[in-house]
């Protein structure tokens, strides 16, 4: 690990004024922390932003939900208004990483954590776009069962691992961050890139800004919901596919949908065709077959993981079927 100037913010705005290139903030640090290890992020200053009064869940004007950037997964999974009013979120939560992992990560540096992608994750390998822009790609004509299916580039195949940010994309959550410019706001289907050409730029946020909040709309979908995720082992692995999905349901037949992928793109993949697709429909198999077609339209594998678009089109398909089961007290 090469040597870095460390300094503890207490103030928003004294953490703003020192980010830049170069710079990164740490918050549970169960990403970084290793990145740096690795010898894949070589940050000369990090700004130690724990102390900042950003862990509040709070209630918004419209009827939504604030949720600061330091709050841990854990306590955002289990707060009552967001296991009520948003169980699509607390299930996408719980399904990630371990306990010991949920109590340490936040919300910010889940947001912002980054690929899984071998190669990527070991400078023993030279072709890395995402890592050494310029150098290639070796995931490409390597071994790529975990890479990407959907929204892919010559310069880069890899997926977005993050459960907690495809549950936030289905449900139109919005990004909130601050800089020496002020305050903005990024929908979070915007937040996450494609790789294009450029693909060691992972979102769209700068690097001089920090991300304060993530904002939900007032609630939507609190019973029909499922976050299935589809992994090689049952607890601590990545999904290999996972479908966020949240149905409205008015006399059999599916008022509005909401369906996000994981694990099949760069990004949270938002799978709005579907759920065009899918309202009006009679709330049953043949239209959650369909959208699961639909899903996975326009997905091209890569040598090793053809699997993934019919593992994707169960997963959108069992998801909705799960959902219009789930029963809430
Ligand atoms: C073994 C293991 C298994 C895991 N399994 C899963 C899984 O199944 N599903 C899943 O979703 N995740 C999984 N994770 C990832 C885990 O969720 C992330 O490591 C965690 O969410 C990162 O949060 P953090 O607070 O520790 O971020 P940090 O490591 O502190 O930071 C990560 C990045 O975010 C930046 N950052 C943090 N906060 C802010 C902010 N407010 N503004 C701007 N930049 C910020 C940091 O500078 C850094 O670049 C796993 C991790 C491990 C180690
Ligand atoms: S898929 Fe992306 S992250 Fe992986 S080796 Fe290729 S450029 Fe690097």
């Amino acid at each position: 690990m090469r040597a870095f100037d460390y300094v503890a913010a207490t103030r928003v705005d004294d953490a703003v004024a020192m980010l830049g290139a170069g710079t990164r903030c740490l918050a549970g640090g169960t990403n970084l922390v290793d990145l740096m290890k690795g010898g894949i992020e070589a940050p000369s200053r990090i700004v130690d932003i724990n102390r900042l009064p950003l862990d509040a869940i709070e209630a918004t004007p419209d009827g939504g939900l604030r949720v600061g950037a330091l709050v841990r997964n854990s306590d955002l999974a289990n707060d009552m208004r967001v296991r009520r009013d948003y169980p699509l979120l607390s299930l996408a939560l719980l399904a990630g990483a371990t306990p010991q992992l949920r109590n340490m990560a936040s919300v910010g540096g889940n947001l912002l954590q980054r690929t899984r992608c071998y190669y990527f994750a070991d400078t023993a390998f030279p072709a890395c776009n995402k890592r050494a822009p310029g150098s290639g790609c070796g995931a490409r004509a390597g071994h790529n069962r975990i890479h990407a299916v959907l929204g892919a580039s010559e310069a880069c195949v890899a997926v977005h691992p993050s459960d907690m940010c495809v549950a936030l994309a289905a449900l139109d959550a919005t990004v909130v961050a601050r800089s020496r410019r002020g305050e903005r706001r990024i929908a979070m289907t915007a937040f996450h890139r494609l790789p294009g050409d450029t693909p060691w730029q992972d979102t769209e946020l700068a690097d001089d800004e920090l991300v304060t909040a993530v904002e939900l709309p007032p609630p939507r979908y609190r019973r029909h919901v499922q976050y299935l995720k589809l992994r090689d082992r049952a607890s601590y692995a990545f999904a290999l596919v996972s479908a966020a999905v949240a149905l409205d349901v008015e006399g059999g037949r599916v008022a509005s949908a909401r369906i996000a992928l994981g694990g099949v793109a760069h990004k949270p993949w938002r799978a709005t065709d579907a759920e065009r697709a899918l309202a009006g429909q009679a709330a049953g198999a043949t239209a959650f077959d369909d959208a699961g077609r639909r899903a996975l339209a326009g997905a091209v594998p890569l040598r090793d993981n053809a699997f993934k678009i019919g593992l994707g089109e169960r997963a959108v398909s069992r998801a909705l079927t799960l959902a219009m089961e789930r029963s809430v007290s």
